[in-house]
């Protein structure tokens, strides 16, 4: 008998008929024998609903009381599904996070779990119950309901596994796993059977939007296995897991992440000196602006530029921070691209093999792609390039790698 923490998405319960859907999938695994514990979500566009009403008040909403109504999505669906549930013959409860209780600090709108009680579900599931909790949110010490942050259904999931030390946190949504890329970008685009914790997080954080980040930090961190799979269709899915040591298996390249979120900033003619580095970015920082990709160069003359990503939303302040910095650095010029995109290429397998830069960088090459920038982690290499050639770079990255069929790389 196994324990398994179920997760269904917003789309997976956007309707009755969804949400009787999914109770027949939830009917089938208890049959099984597994014992189940199932977070939901709000049904989709659910929460968006709500934060449209309260925006239709007043901009300025309370965040204790926004996260009141916020977490009234998830407590709809909870029961909804315990009601299908029980027309199946399943009996089944449904506990808000503060019933469970799942406690957390008090950031309203992006509490953090603090710890959660299992003792009630733990009883629950002795008794052969479902056991569905509502996503997303939590309480504080103070007994204030709380809510995760957007997409927080992902963290709830993970940390009730973690907590219950569930055998395998399964997310349902709408898409059957994690493809080596964007199947809308590339059609030969493979679903991965299993990818590592570190990979993914390399990929949700370059902008594969399947899982909340900060569940796959949670995953990685309590090693709990996570299975992102299709509530509408059967199949495996893809495991995001510790990384195995069967070195065999390992393809080289695991993902290509791509966004267009970021634009570029230079600041160019200014001292190379120590100290300097820290005036422009810590400057930036201080802005609480984030930064991703960094160049620093030096001409011949010993005068130094700097190149630096920020998310586009961001990039007026930055410049204007940017503008002020070079007055008082008496620095050449200062100018700004946001027709950039960012192109990763994520593998654990790049570790323990040379060449991948190179194999990445003919690739692009050959199609007369210039590189702007390049940055390089263990088991990634990022390159930022013109935003019209995105589609073809990881095209040709694709190929390039062989990613369409599951290869194994040669000693
Ligand atoms: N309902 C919340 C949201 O839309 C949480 C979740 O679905 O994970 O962000
Ligand atoms: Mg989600």
């Amino acid at each position: 008998m196994s324990l398994i923490v179920q997760k269904y998405g917003g789309t997976s319960v956007g309707s009755v008929e969804r949400i009787e859907a999914v109770a027949a999938r939830i009917a089938r695994g208890h049959i099984d024998g597994n014992q189940l514990v199932v977070v939901v979500s709000a049904m989709s566009g659910e929460t968006n609903r709500l934060l449209g009403l309260a925006a239709d008040i007043s901009d300025q909403a309370d965040l204790r009381e926004k996260d009141v109504l916020l977490s009234t999505g998830e407590q709809v669906t909870m029961a909804l599904l315990c009601i299908a549930l029980h027309k199946r013959g399943i009996s089944a409860v449904s506990y808000t996070g503060r019933q469970v209780p799942i406690l957390t600090d008090s950031s309203y709108s992006k509490a953090r779990i603090q710890e959660i009680d299992g003792s009630r579900i733990r009883a629950d599931l002795a008794c052969k119950k479902v056991v569905v909790v509502a996503g997303f949110q939590g309480v504080d010490p103070d007994d204030n309901i709380t809510t995760l942050g957007r997409g927080g259904s992902d963290t709830t999931a993970v940390a009730l596994a973690a907590s219950l030390n569930a055998d395998e946190c399964q997310i349902y949504t709408d898409v059957d796993g994690v493809y080596t890329t964007d199947p809308r970008v590339v059609n030969d685009a493979r679903r991965l059977d299993k990818i590592t914790f570190e990979e993914m997080l390399e990929m949700a954080s370059q902008g594969s939007k399947i899982l909340q980040i900060r569940s796959v930090e949670f995953a990685g961190k309590y090693n709990v296995p996570l299975r992102v799979l299709s509530s509408f269709e059967e199949g495996p899915g893809t495991l995001i897991s510790l990384e195995e040591n069967d070195n065999m298996e390992k393809p080289l390249i695991s993902g290509i992440a791509f966004n267009k979120d970021e634009a570029k900033l230079t600041i160019r003619g200014i001292p190379d000196q120590p100290g300097v580095a820290y005036k422009v970015l810590g400057a930036i920082s201080e802005a609480n602006i984030e930064i991703d990709v960094i160049v620093q160069n030096v001409a011949k003359d010993n005068s130094a530029s700097i190149t630096f990503t920020v998310n586009k939303t961001d990039l007026s302040e930055a410049e204007t921070l940017l503008q002020q910095i070079a007055v008082d650095l008496g620095a050449l010029e200062v100018d700004s691209d946001k027709h950039i995109a960012k192109v990763s290429i994520v593998g654990v397998g790049m570790r323990s093999h040379a060449g991948v830069a190179a194999i990445m960088f003919e690739a692009l090459s050959n199609e007369g792609i210039n590189i702007q920038l390049i940055t390089t982690s263990e088991i990634k290499i990022t390159v930022v390039i013109d935003e019209k050639y995105l589609e073809l770079a990881v095209r040709s990255l694709h190929a390039a790698f062989n990613m369409a069929v599951d290869t194994v790389p040669l000693e």
